[in-house]
């Protein structure tokens, strides 16, 4: 059997279990069947560590060039990792630099398989969410208050022109907060939900609280409406999906009726809160992926949990891990898949169909790792370690 020709991607590697797992996919389930064409950046934390981080703004710069990268979990620094690797410095995390240099925002979404039933039973296919990561309460500025006095809202524009308003007089103490948001971010996020509805064939949701907040979120609103209008009617029209603003409490109570199958846009907050919500309630960490995608279209895949730290402990000791490696397929389908349709490359894109595919159907079949063996009672079920998990699909994939 002739292998698949592909064009390349970029292969960012990464840290710990997630690491071992990387390219025992590749060995077993990519490479027998495909002629891997990647572009390799080692952005495990020691080679991050060794070029002063370079690697990871090169690895992010290659992702604009070629459009298409698979990511591997990764360490992001802490005190701890300082000492435990020697570290020069305190590295930023590198998916926050490979966001910044792709101005991308982040959609996760869950892997189903017919076993593992959600929480929510109306749920039957997968809900993404796209959570507007910049801005909001996550840089607010904040005080106590710690006596009467007066808190004004001031802004000086650059032209000396000022904008006051008294915000409360305090007759007490109290907190104050104040943040911002602006129009290139926002307008950054809209195309990048936009571009992915489109790409996933998806509808896309948006929700805030413009009826409360009637400058603020009201922005949000009319700078989707207004891009969706101007760029995207006509192809959205043309892909047969929706584009739909409501409510965040409408969205919510809209979100649980529903039967899934649809991206769910929030701002960083609402976000942040629903993403942890919906992944809980779809089973397992282990099976949300993540695509970071650019308003100009461009597409990272990775896992959304981390590098599994507690297993590749026990894995260093001499351990056979059972390590959930779907999410971490999925990730590289994903990329494989988005190079096939962005190249007119239907074998490619095919693969990546059986890939995940034979991944759902040894699931299915009741061959799984510990962690969605636990979720799912059935006395059939049989709990495998990582390597005998990748071999049940590899056998599935070679007939
Ligand atoms: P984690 O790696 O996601 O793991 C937390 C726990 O969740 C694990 O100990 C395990 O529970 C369970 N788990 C996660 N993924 C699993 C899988 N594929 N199969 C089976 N169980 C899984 O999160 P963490 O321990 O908080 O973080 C570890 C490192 O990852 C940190 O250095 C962090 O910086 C990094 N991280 C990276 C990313 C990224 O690159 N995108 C994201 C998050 C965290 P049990 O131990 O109970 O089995
Ligand atoms: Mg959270």
């Amino acid at each position: 059997m002739s292998k698949i020709k592909m064009n390349p991607i970029v292969e960012m590697d990464g840290d710990e279990m997630t690491r071992i797992i990387w390219q025992e996919i590749k060995d077993e389930l990519l490479s027998p069947f495909v002629e891997l064409n990647t572009e390799y950046y080692d952005l495990g934390l020691p080679n991050r560590d060794a070029t002063g981080d370079r690697v990871t703004e090169e690895a992010a710069e290659a992702a604009k060039r070629l459009h298409v990268a698979v990511k591997c979990a990764t360490i992001t620094p802490n005190a701890q990792r300082m000492e435990e690797y020697k570290l020069h410095q305190m590295w930023k995390s590198p998916n926050a630099t490979i966001r910044a240099a792709l101005d991308g925002t982040v959609f996760r979404a869950p892997i189903m398989t017919g076993r593992i039933k959600p929480v929510v039973s109306t749920w039957e296919k997968p809900i993404t969410i796209a959570r507007h990561a910049y801005g909001d309460v996550y840089k607010a500025t904040e005080y106590r208050v710690p006596g009467p006095g007066r808190a004004e809202l001031l802004f000086t524009g650059a032209d000396g022109g000022t904008f006051r308003e008294t915000v409360y007089d305090y007759e007490c103490p109290g907190v104050l907060q104040s943040m911002f948001n602006k129009d290139s971010s926002i307008e950054a996020f809209a195309r990048s939900c936009f571009e992915y509805a489109l790409s996933e064939r998806q509808d896309l949701w948006f929700s805030t609280k413009d009826t409360i907040s009637k400058q603020y979120d009201q922005t949000f609103k009319l700078l989707f409406q207004r891009i969706f209008d101007a760029e995207y009617a006509e192809r959205f029209r043309e892909a047969g999906i929706e584009y739909f603003y409501t409510l965040i409490d409408d969205a919510v109570a809209r979100v649980i009726r529903s039967k899934g199958g649809f991206i769910w846009a929030c701002k960083n907050y609402d976000g942040d809160v629903m993403s942890d919500m919906v992944s809980t309630a779809f089973g397992s960490l282990a099976m949300m992926t993540s695509v970071l995608v650019s308003p100009d279209g461009n597409f990272e895949y990775e896992a959304a949990h981390g590098t599994v730290t507690r297993h590749y402990y026990r894995y260093l000791k001499g351990e056979q891990t059972s390590t959930n490696p779907v999410a971490t397929i999925f990730a590289w389908s994903g990329a494989l898949r988005k190079r096939g349709e962005l190249d007119g490359n239907a074998e490619l894109a095919d693969f990546a169909g059986r890939l995940e595919k034979a991944v759902l159907d040894a699931i299915n079949a009741g061959t799984m790792t510990g962690d969605l063996a636990l979720l799912c009672q059935d006395p059939d079920v049989k709990k495998v370690t990582t390597s005998a998990f990748i071999a049940a699909v590899r056998a599935r994939l070679e007939r």
